[in-house]
């Protein structure tokens, strides 16, 4: 089984996944880029049980705006390391996170959001995907 490491900004934390994603893309929101700080959030959905905290798990911090969405980083040097969403049953590993996973991007979600258009010929949809709890709707580039 592939297994891709990362780490957060410092090192101090290190996590593994196990596997392959059930889904890469783009999130748009401004959640999304208020926490990241940065235009869009490149995202890598893993089962939990895919995601493993290998080193510094004492250093995790955890900060949650809604139940959706239980963000995670390193508090001792404050770099983001991932996203849990409890009610899809999975874990938002940021992109930037695992270096050594290719990073190739299926969907947009919450295009209707964006700061930066991104005209790439993939799914732009509206909001989440309807399996997601999202309407579904795709929106042009
Ligand atoms: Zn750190
Ligand atoms: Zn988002």
């Amino acid at each position: 089984m592939t297994t891709y490491k990362g780490s957060c900004f410092c090192g101090a934390v290190e996590i593994e996944t196990q596997g392959a994603p059930e889904g890469m893309g783009y999130c748009h929101c401004s959640s999304c880029r208020t926490w990241s700080a940065a235009p869009v959030n490149a995202f890598t959905l893993w089962k939990p049980h895919n995601v493993r905290v290998t080193r510094g798990a004492e250093f995790i911090g955890r900060f949650a705006k809604s139940e959706l969405s239980h963000r995670q980083y390193c508090t001792s040097c404050g770099g983001h390391l991932m996203t849990d969403h409890p009610p899809l049953g999975l874990i938002d590993v940021y992109a930037a996170t695992l270096p050594e996973l290719k990073f190739t991007p299926g969907v947009h979600v919450n295009y209707s959001e964006t700061v930066l258009p991104m005209k790439d010929g993939l799914p732009k949809l509206k909001d989440f995907p309807a399996e997601f709890g999202g309407s579904g709707v795709a929106v042009p580039e």
